[in-house]
């Protein structure tokens, strides 16, 4: 039987998983399907049972799962134990393990910058800022920051990795070598054209990578431009932890410039 892949999250909305990862199954002649699953919360028992029977080959975890799939695994790898939450289940010598390649997104796109990088603001609280965390991290910033909206998340993210927090008000009162948003803010939908940061306020910021991919140019992306500063899209995390997922499952690493041209091309037709 060919292999079944897919992506588990409610809702689902327009996810560009499948469109990713049955491209790289046709250019790598690989047989299989990648399917979207929505999964309500409530049924997501019984779905992971359904991992186990039909021995899914590849599952990508995405919100409100990151977490609540974690007790029906054999076994977590190191990144996803650090971050505390999942996004890829794949099978190990017979086990089902959890592993978070959206810290392996963050950290691909940031590795260049690596040796301007002394310190790093991210804002927001959320899962995604956990990987940002453990990315930077990874990357040896030496002064990491955060602030969110809910000061109290700040502080409780903050005391996980052993960081510093700011309040939200106070976000942009001193530069930062980086800044990595991972708020909704600038998506697609009713937060598009607004943005976390000051547009006056990107004095001494070096870099800024904003994890909205939706559309691929927001409000905070060109602000920064516009005062000069280099840019990141959330694009690139999108690629990166979704190649990375492809590598885990098959063994084969795709061509990125093909998986980039695939998505571009992809957001600008819908919008994006
Ligand atoms: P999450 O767990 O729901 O966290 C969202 C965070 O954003 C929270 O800290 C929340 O603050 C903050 N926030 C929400 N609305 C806000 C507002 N109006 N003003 C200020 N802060 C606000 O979501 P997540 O999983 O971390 O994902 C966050 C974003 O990351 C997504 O929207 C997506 O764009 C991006 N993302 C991108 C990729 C990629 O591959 N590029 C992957 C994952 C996520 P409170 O604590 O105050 O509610």
């Amino acid at each position: 039987m060919p292999a079944s892949y897919g992506i588990i999250g409610w809702p689902l909305g327009h996810s560009k998983s499948p469109l990713l990862h049955n491209w790289g199954l046709r250019t790598s002649g690989l047989p299989g399907k990648y399917e979207a699953w929505p999964t309500e919360p409530k049924k997501l028992k019984a779905f992971m049972a359904e991992v186990r029977a039909r021995r899914i080959k590849g599952v990508s975890v995405t919100i409100p799962h990151k977490q609540a799939v974690m007790p029906y695994l054999d076994g977590l790898t190191e990144r996803a134990t650090r971050v505390g939450a999942v996004n890829t289940l794949f099978w190990a010598e017979g086990k089902l393990m959890g592993d978070n390649t959206d810290v392996a997104g963050i950290v691909a796109p940031l590795a260049p910058y690596k040796e301007r990088l002394q310190s790093a603001l991210v804002l927001g609280a959320g899962g995604a800022a956990r990987a940002a965390c453990a990315a930077l991290q990874e990357l040896g910033v030496a002064e990491i920051c955060v602030a969110n909206r809910t000061e109290a998340k700040a502080q409780a993210l903050a005391k996980d990795f052993g960081l510093a927090s700011v309040s939200w008000e106070g976000r942009a009162a001193r530069p930062w070598s980086l800044i990595v948003n991972t708020t909704p803010l600038g998506m697609k939908g009713e937060h598009q054209g607004t943005s976390p940061w000051p547009a006056n306020g990107f004095e001494g910021v070096g870099l800024v990578f904003d994890l909205v991919y939706n559309p691929v140019r927001t409000v905070l992306l060109g602000d920064a431009k516009k005062a000069g500063v280099e840019v990141l899209s959330g694009l690139q995390m999108f690629l990166q932890q979704g190649l990375a997922q492809f590598e885990i499952w098959t063994g084969v690493a795709l061509e990125e410039k093909g998986a980039r041209q695939l998505l571009m091309m992809d957001l600008l037709a819908t919008g994006g």
